[in-house]
């Protein structure tokens, strides 16, 4: 036998023996035995370094070191979920659903595990890259602590596709958690908080030796790719689990939102003995062609449901009551409780909503008060205890004025929250509105941070976002902790901000209401600022998607002459303010006026080209058929019931052909 057949044969009978021990929970070898064969090969590896392998069994150990990990864009994007509570949530969401697919649906409820989210790539049966899923876009490329962990195979086994992602998420099981905090302890360390965030940090770590430490596991639920040769949810998780991962056995298919509770149900009360902590259930459309026919919205995806488990909930004092001001002048009462433990983490406050909130719940200074965790990280005060209050207790006084600039609050009528009117001069405004224009998803300026921001509006350098165009590197320098380096990153990150297109500029301006999503529609509807900015309140109205709390935001919003003259001072620095001759080309007004419903499979383009190409030439895309429907483009493997509908609403079909033989 070669040196190099004697490796590999090492390597597959390493990776065999993991298998067999952390997924089958099988183990056919000794534990010492198992070392020895290990030992034998990191000697083998050592002698001839020409062998190497970065997915060779040994790398389980970890001794790489990452200083900064690399950001990586997600080729598919990593969606939320949707959330329900109850049977009537499900319900609501079930019809939705039959709104855009058509004939049985059936389901598949996993687990909702509770971790730390990350995204695998395989190419040729080898683990490529492990990226967390940061914002859904881009996240960290953390491959090299990932690979410590023994339930993520290195190598495939089976009939695996060439290339694909798989879904999962990092959970620490209690019961390594419990030594881990235990060996803390003893060493004098303060023990972890809970073993989420113990998860989502072990991936952060910069050696990777501590992280293969961690008693880590990877539990896996989706396939993303192309040609993955499965049909459903249900035969993709049982194809994974026969490639090599760990995908839990529980999961079941149910055929109804009835057979969903039941398994709601029995899991709600059988979780505590699960060894790792679970958060709920996760439904999915088990069908994954009526998975493409549902699709996403800006989030989530429409075709999957969390149901959330009933939170713990405790019970402590509210001792006050403060007032946040966030970046839209928006007031957020947070209430300041006696320290409590909850889920495993030392709760201090809560989120009080509004004054409605406040009022409804008629909660005081000094009521014992019951507090859960939602699905956010701050949790919420759900109950009072009324009948321990004292007897002299009074309503809260709702604050009047801002906290930060004591300018009078206003309310409008139908608004739930109070907000500071004073947006040009109170502080956190003027902060938060520079943090949003400088975000990633907005102009994307590098080498400027919150601190940094807040520092030069502090130093009066900075008062409004077009003030950054102006500074330079030594305005900045003086100021404390920033190094020349980092200025010159901060000059530079604005300079390259004017090439950032306009429908960002249009979301980092902060119109309020307008997000990606609506600031992307508006900017391919008007084209250009000027256009948005003469556009009357029904006009805007008149546009796809816009509905009149945006309009009239807008509107608010170009009527102001501060705005003006910002959107002014940007335009002198080059800032782009239409769309791009790029973004133009080939638009043409040819479907103008006329709405599509999209349905089945397509071959000549895909379904999101067909899309893509509605919209360029100026018609709009909806995803249920009604009778302001003008075509219905049907794809072949449409349902009956849809068609149908469309029949009995009148409303035209088009094949593929059809539809785009009317392109210009
Ligand atoms: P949330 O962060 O509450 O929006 O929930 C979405 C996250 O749930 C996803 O990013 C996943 O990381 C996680 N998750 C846990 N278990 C599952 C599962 N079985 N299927 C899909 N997502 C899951
Ligand atoms: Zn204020």
């Amino acid at each position: 036998m070669t040196i190099a057949e004697k490796i590999q044969n090492l390597r597959a009978a390493l990776h065999q023996h993991n298998h067999n021990y952390y997924i089958l929970d099988n183990p056919t070898i000794s534990d010492y035995d198992f070392d020895m064969l290990l030992k034998q090969l990191q000697e083998l590896e050592t002698a001839y370094p020409e062998f190497d392998d970065p997915n060779s069994p040994t790398k389980r150990v970890g001794g790489g070191i990452t200083k900064n990990f690399e950001t990586v864009v997600h080729e598919n994007r990593m969606y939320s979920l949707d959330n329900s509570y109850s049977k009537e949530d499900l319900l609501d969401w079930e019809k939705r659903v039959r709104k855009i697919v058509d004939g049985p649906v059936s389901y598949t409820c996993e687990l909702k595990y509770d971790g730390a989210s990350i995204s695998l790539t395989y190419v040729n049966g080898q683990l490529q890259q492990a990226i967390t899923r940061g914002d859904g876009f881009q996240g960290d490329n953390v491959t090299e602590n990932i690979k410590t962990i023994r339930t993520v195979p290195l190598q495939l086994k089976g009939d695996f596709p060439e290339k694909f992602d798989i879904r999962g998420e990092i959970v620490l099981p209690f019961e390594g958690f419990v030594k881990m905090n235990e060996a803390r302890i003893e060493a004098g360390e303060e023990p972890y908080a809970n073993p989420r965030n113990t998860a989502s940090g072990s991936l952060k770590l910069q050696d990777s030796s501590e992280t293969a430490k961690r008693p880590l596991e990877c539990l896996l639920y989706s396939l993303v790719g192309v040609n993955l040769g499965v049909t459903t949810q249900f035969e993709s998780l049982e194809k994974a689990r026969s490639w090599g991962f760990k995908v839990p056995e529980i999961a079941a298919l149910a055929h109804s939102i009835d057979e969903v509770m039941e398994f709601v149900n029995l899991w709600d009360k059988k979780r505590t003995n699960l060894p790792y902590e679970t958060d709920g259930v996760v439904i999915k459309i088990n069908n994954l062609q009526q998975q493409e026919e549902l699709g996403y919205t800006a989030k989530v995806p429409r075709w999957a449901m969390a149901y959330k488990f009933k939170a713990e909930q405790v019970v402590t004092k509210l001792e006050s009551v403060a007032y946040q001001v966030g970046r839209t002048g928006a007031i957020t009462p947070v209430a300041n409780l006696e320290p409590v433990n909850l889920a495993g983490t030392t709760v201090k406050r809560a989120s009080l909503h509004n004054a409605d909130q406040i009022e409804k719940l008629d909660i005081r200074i000094s009521d014992t008060v019951f507090v859960e965790k939602g699905g956010e990280i701050i949790p919420k005060i759900v109950g009072v205890a009324v009948e321990s209050r004292a007897e002299d207790s009074v309503p809260i006084q709702y604050a009047t004025h801002c906290p930060e600039c004591d300018t009078l609050l206003v309310r409008t009528e139908g608004d739930a929250k109070h907000y500071c009117p004073n947006e040009f001069h109170c502080p956190p405004q003027v902060i938060g509105r520079i943090e949003h224009f400088i975000s990633r998803k907005a102009m994307d300026i590098e080498g400027l941070g919150g601190e940094t921001v807040a520092l030069l509006v502090k130093q009066g350098l900075v008062h409004d976002y077009t003030d950054l165009y102006t500074l330079t590197v030594e305005d900045i320098l003086p100021l404390e902790r920033i190094a020349q380096k980092s200025a010159e990153n901060l000059v530079n990150g604005v300079a390259a901000s004017v090439k950032i297109p306009f429908e960002r500029v249009l979301f980092a301006i902060g119109i309020r209401f307008v997000g990606e999503t609506v600031a992307k529609k508006l900017a391919k509807h008007f084209k250009d600022i000027e256009a948005l900015a003469n556009a009357s309140v029904e006009t805007l109205e008149n546009v796809d998607e816009i509905g009149v709390k945006i309009a009239q935001s807008v509107v608010a919003y170009f009527n102001n002459e501060v705005n003006i003259k910002q959107i002014e001072k940007l335009r002198n620095f080059g800032v782009q303010l239409k769309l791009s001759a790029e973004d133009l080309e080939g638009q043409t007004e040819t479907l103008s006026g006329n709405s599509y419903v999209v349905s089945g499979v397509f071959t000549q383009v895909s379904r999101k080209e067909l899309k893509e190409l509605i919209e360029k030439h100026g018609g709009k895309v909806s995803s249920a058929i009604s009778s302001k429907t003008s075509y219905l483009i049907a794809g072949d493997k449409m349902g009956p019931s849809k068609l149908a509908k469309a029949e009995s609403l009148k409303v035209p079909i088009l094949s593929e052909a059809d539809f785009l033989a009317m392109l210009p």
